[in-house]
């Protein structure tokens, strides 16, 4: 089959890598001159919103994926009579917003931390005072990696945060102070077939991913997880891979957000698990049964984040992967996955990788 993909960054890159090994071709959609997937299928070179690019892509497509968060839901909406489109739009659309994307949890029986809709300033006092400071006040749409997004610590912040962020659809959020945040990635096939993986372990730096450690041997948390996510690929008549990121207090789980694609807390799958993320994902949109998505041993995952130093390039254990893009500071370039038999032998590979790490942000 031929699979039209909607950005080419890493994720269309390593898409396009499990893609190609299951017998298919990938045609990928990007704005940019020299995106990391031109090394896996052809680009066509326009903006994600440009209708004739996107008609060109699902005529020359037996279905048609995405790999970025912020294609327009409308003018996806144009191309689905030409070919199928996975995840669906309506999902997309779900996960482009903040507040449908709480309201979704709500409806699918999965906890999450308590919010109001802002919409002026007396909002932002109202829910100060209704749901306690520390709050965080985050933009509704186009927030990523921590961006769009102020932490209200005393009532002196609240004018300074509504100044700041102001002016667009925003939202104000409990402070979970959590004891470490998890994802959970599970992938459903266009027969309604479930397959999840195991909770994955996040640090994040400044708002961005750093490290990954899976699984989390937790048997309650993990069993709650795999509830949700079935919860909501149900709900959601979803097809592909998704990822939802949630916060760990005590014994319980909150949710965060979910993102309707394949995820980065997932890399370490391509060497860490018998079916990797990026293959289940491929296997999900051709209506193909997902493959296992048991772990290997215990996986962890550095992302190599501004700068790839030369030591990385050749590091002394795990493998490196390289998406072939301009070092820029807070840009995502490569991660380095290990694979052990114990969870402290991945916590002592990962500390020996660290010593060859250097990130700009
Ligand atoms: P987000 O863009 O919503 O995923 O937020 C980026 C990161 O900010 C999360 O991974 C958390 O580390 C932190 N964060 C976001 N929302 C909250 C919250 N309500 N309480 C505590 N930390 C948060």
């Amino acid at each position: 089959m031929r699979i039209g993909i909607i950005g080419a960054g890493q994720l269309g890159q390593m898409l396009g890598f499990a893609a190609r090994d299951l017998g298919h071709e990938c045609l990928f959609l990007d704005p940019s001159e020299n995106p990391p997937a031109r090394v896996v299928g052809p680009v066509i070179q326009a903006p994600f919103d440009d209708p004739v690019a996107l008609a060109v892509l699902a005529e020359k497509s037996d279905v048609v994926t995405y790999e970025f968060e912020n294609v327009p839901v409308e003018a996806l909406g144009e191309i689905a009579g030409i070919a199928p489109i996975y995840p669906p739009p309506a999902a997309l659309g779900q996960a482009q917003d903040r507040l449908s994307e709480k309201r979704l949890f709500e409806t699918t029986g999965i906890p999450l931390p308590a919010y109001r809709q802002i919409d002026s300033l007396s909002d932002l006092e109202a829910a100060a005072a209704e749901i306690g400071l520390p709050l965080v006040l985050k933009t509704r749409r186009f927030g990523y990696d921590g961006k769009g997004q102020f932490v209200v610590r005393t009532a002196s912040d609240i004018e300074l945060a509504f100044n700041e962020l102001g002016g667009r659809k925003l939202i104000a959020e409990e402070w979970v102070p959590f004891d470490y945040e998890v994802s959970a990635i599970g992938v459903r096939n266009v027969d309604g077939i479930i397959a999840t993986y195991c909770l994955t372990r996040n640090e994040h730096a400044g708002g961005i991913l750093r490290v990954s450690r899976a699984p989390v041997d937790d048997v309650a948390l993990t069993e709650r997880s795999v509830g949700y996510m079935h919860s909501l690929l149900e709900h959601l008549d979803y097809v592909g891979v998704l990822a939802l990121e949630l916060f760990v207090v005590g014994k319980g789980l909150l949710a965060n957000e979910f993102a309707p694609r394949v995820h980065n807390s997932g890399h370490w799958t391509i060497e860490g698990a018998r079916t990797s993320q990026f293959s289940n994902h491929v296997l999900a949109v051709t209506n193909q049964s997902p493959g296992p998505t048991e772990t290997l041993g215990y996986a962890g995952m550095i992302n190599l984040i501004g700068e790839i130093s030369e030591a990385a390039t050749s590091p002394p254990c795990g493998v490196f992967h390289d998406y072939g893009k301009t070092p820029r500071p807070g840009r995502k370039l490569g991660h380095i996955t290990v694979v052990a038999d114990s969870a402290r032998e991945c916590d002592t590979l990962l500390a020996k990788l660290e010593e060859c790490v250097t990130e700009s942000r």
